[in-house]
Protein backbone atom coordinates (compact mmCIF):
# COMPACT_ATOMS: atom_id res chain seq x y z
CA UNK A 1 0.00 0.00 0.00
CA UNK A 2 1.60 3.34 -0.95
CA UNK A 3 1.27 6.29 1.30
CA UNK A 4 2.61 9.96 0.76
CA UNK A 5 4.81 11.86 3.08
CA UNK A 6 6.11 15.91 2.34
CA UNK A 7 9.71 16.38 2.05
CA UNK A 8 11.42 19.46 2.37
CA UNK A 9 14.94 20.30 0.71
CA UNK A 10 15.72 23.33 3.34
CA UNK A 11 17.67 26.36 2.62
CA UNK A 12 20.83 24.80 3.26
CA UNK A 13 20.28 22.26 0.67
CA UNK A 14 19.64 24.82 -1.80
CA UNK A 15 22.34 26.80 -1.51
CA UNK A 16 24.91 23.79 -0.62
CA UNK A 17 23.37 22.88 -4.29
CA UNK A 18 22.78 19.40 -3.02
CA UNK A 19 19.06 19.14 -4.34
CA UNK A 20 20.46 16.58 -7.01
CA UNK A 21 22.07 14.20 -4.65
CA UNK A 22 19.29 14.42 -2.45
CA UNK A 23 16.72 13.39 -4.57
CA UNK A 24 18.63 11.11 -6.27
CA UNK A 25 18.60 9.17 -3.42
CA UNK A 26 14.94 9.09 -2.80
CA UNK A 27 14.82 8.42 -6.73
CA UNK A 28 17.53 5.53 -6.16
CA UNK A 29 15.12 3.79 -3.51
CA UNK A 30 12.29 3.67 -6.35
CA UNK A 31 10.20 6.10 -4.39
CA UNK A 32 8.04 8.46 -6.54
CA UNK A 33 7.77 12.34 -6.86
CA UNK A 34 3.82 12.67 -6.53
CA UNK A 35 4.40 16.82 -6.73
CA UNK A 36 7.27 18.92 -5.82
CA UNK A 37 7.79 23.21 -6.10
CA UNK A 38 10.50 25.81 -4.98
CA UNK A 39 9.11 28.02 -2.71
CA UNK A 40 10.16 30.84 -0.14
CA UNK A 41 8.31 29.77 3.01
CA UNK A 42 6.60 32.57 4.59
CA UNK A 43 6.94 33.21 8.68
CA UNK A 44 3.23 32.54 8.70
CA UNK A 45 3.36 29.04 6.84
CA UNK A 46 6.59 27.79 9.12
CA UNK A 47 4.73 28.43 12.16
CA UNK A 48 2.05 26.40 11.29
CA UNK A 49 3.97 23.68 10.01
CA UNK A 50 6.49 23.96 12.94
CA UNK A 51 3.20 24.22 15.46
CA UNK A 52 4.57 21.53 17.44
CA UNK A 53 7.52 23.16 18.98
CA UNK A 54 6.40 26.56 19.17
CA UNK A 55 7.65 26.19 23.14
CA UNK A 56 10.96 25.27 22.52
CA UNK A 57 13.56 27.54 22.78
CA UNK A 58 14.97 26.79 19.43
CA UNK A 59 11.75 27.78 17.61
CA UNK A 60 12.06 31.38 16.31
CA UNK A 61 15.74 30.10 15.13
CA UNK A 62 13.85 27.52 13.56
CA UNK A 63 11.78 29.93 11.72
CA UNK A 64 14.13 32.54 11.27
CA UNK A 65 16.15 29.49 9.30
CA UNK A 66 13.40 27.67 7.26
CA UNK A 67 12.32 30.98 5.96
CA UNK A 68 15.77 32.30 5.30
CA UNK A 69 15.92 31.03 1.23
CA UNK A 70 14.22 29.29 -1.27
CA UNK A 71 13.14 25.36 -0.36
CA UNK A 72 11.98 22.66 -2.59
CA UNK A 73 8.84 20.97 -0.99
CA UNK A 74 7.72 17.33 -2.75
CA UNK A 75 5.19 15.15 -1.63
CA UNK A 76 7.04 11.20 -1.95
CA UNK A 77 4.84 8.20 -2.49
CA UNK A 78 5.44 4.92 -1.54
CA UNK A 79 4.96 1.67 0.41
CA UNK A 80 6.33 2.49 4.39
CA UNK A 81 7.28 6.20 2.97
CA UNK A 82 7.23 7.58 6.26
CA UNK A 83 9.23 5.06 8.15
CA UNK A 84 11.90 4.90 4.99
CA UNK A 85 12.51 8.64 4.40
CA UNK A 86 12.92 8.98 7.99
CA UNK A 87 15.93 6.25 7.93
CA UNK A 88 17.36 7.62 4.80
CA UNK A 89 17.60 10.96 6.70
CA UNK A 90 19.06 10.23 9.69
CA UNK A 91 18.86 12.01 13.37
CA UNK A 92 18.15 14.97 13.85
CA UNK A 93 21.61 16.70 14.16
CA UNK A 94 24.03 15.83 11.81
CA UNK A 95 26.48 14.95 14.48
CA UNK A 96 24.46 12.24 15.58
CA UNK A 97 22.90 10.91 11.78
CA UNK A 98 24.95 7.54 10.93
CA UNK A 99 27.01 7.76 7.85
CA UNK A 100 24.87 6.82 5.04
CA UNK A 101 21.96 8.92 5.64
CA UNK A 102 21.38 12.51 4.27
CA UNK A 103 22.12 14.28 7.43
CA UNK A 104 24.99 11.88 8.42
CA UNK A 105 26.66 12.34 4.64
CA UNK A 106 26.42 16.16 4.73
CA UNK A 107 26.73 17.34 7.60
CA UNK A 108 27.39 18.32 11.23
CA UNK A 109 24.78 20.88 12.41
CA UNK A 110 21.98 21.37 14.86
CA UNK A 111 19.34 23.05 12.52
CA UNK A 112 21.34 23.48 9.26
CA UNK A 113 20.34 19.60 8.77
CA UNK A 114 19.07 19.81 4.85
CA UNK A 115 16.20 17.62 4.85
CA UNK A 116 12.36 17.82 7.13
CA UNK A 117 10.44 14.52 6.68
CA UNK A 118 6.89 14.29 7.80
CA UNK A 119 7.43 11.88 11.14
CA UNK A 120 3.85 10.32 11.13
CA UNK A 121 1.04 9.84 8.86
CA UNK A 122 -1.27 12.15 10.43
CA UNK A 123 1.59 14.72 10.46
CA UNK A 124 2.33 13.93 6.56
CA UNK A 125 -1.35 14.18 6.54
CA UNK A 126 -1.52 17.86 7.55
CA UNK A 127 2.11 19.06 6.38
CA UNK A 128 0.82 18.52 2.68
CA UNK A 129 -1.94 19.93 2.96
CA UNK A 130 -0.56 23.09 3.90
CA UNK A 131 2.24 23.16 1.39
CA UNK A 132 0.01 21.95 -1.57
CA UNK A 133 -3.36 22.04 -3.05
CA UNK A 134 -5.07 18.80 -4.28
CA UNK A 135 -4.66 19.63 -7.51
CA UNK A 136 -1.19 20.17 -7.78
CA UNK A 137 -0.47 16.02 -6.61
CA UNK A 138 -0.17 14.18 -9.28
CA UNK A 139 -1.85 10.40 -9.95
CA UNK A 140 0.40 8.83 -12.37
CA UNK A 141 2.03 5.27 -12.79
CA UNK A 142 6.10 4.77 -12.99
CA UNK A 143 6.56 2.38 -15.93
CA UNK A 144 9.05 0.13 -13.52
CA UNK A 145 6.14 -0.44 -10.45
CA UNK A 146 6.04 -3.85 -10.87
CA UNK A 147 9.49 -4.56 -10.77
CA UNK A 148 10.16 -2.93 -7.49
N1 LIG B 1 16.11 21.88 15.57
C1 LIG B 1 17.02 22.79 16.10
N2 LIG B 1 17.48 22.60 17.38
C2 LIG B 1 17.05 21.58 18.17
C3 LIG B 1 16.11 20.66 17.64
C4 LIG B 1 15.67 20.84 16.34
O1 LIG B 1 17.41 23.74 15.42
O2 LIG B 1 17.50 21.46 19.32
C5 LIG B 1 15.58 22.09 14.20
C6 LIG B 1 16.14 21.12 13.16
O3 LIG B 1 16.29 21.82 11.92
C7 LIG B 1 15.04 20.08 13.08
C8 LIG B 1 13.79 20.92 13.27
O4 LIG B 1 14.18 21.91 14.23
O5 LIG B 1 15.07 19.38 11.84
C9 LIG B 1 12.57 20.18 13.76
O6 LIG B 1 12.94 19.45 14.91
P1 LIG B 1 12.44 17.94 15.12
O7 LIG B 1 12.74 17.56 16.54
O8 LIG B 1 11.03 17.83 14.65
O9 LIG B 1 13.44 17.11 14.18
P2 LIG B 1 13.18 16.32 12.81
O10 LIG B 1 11.79 15.77 12.84
O11 LIG B 1 13.39 17.34 11.70
O12 LIG B 1 14.24 15.25 12.79
MG1 LIG C 1 9.95 16.66 13.30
Amino acid sequence: MSERTLIIIKPDGLQRRLVGQIIARFEKKGLKIAAAKLIKITPQLAKKHYAVHKNKYFFSGLVKYITSGPVLVMVIEGPKIIEITRKMMGATFGYDAEPGTIRGDFGTSQTCNLVHGSDSAKSAQKEIRLFFKPAEILNYQMADKNWL
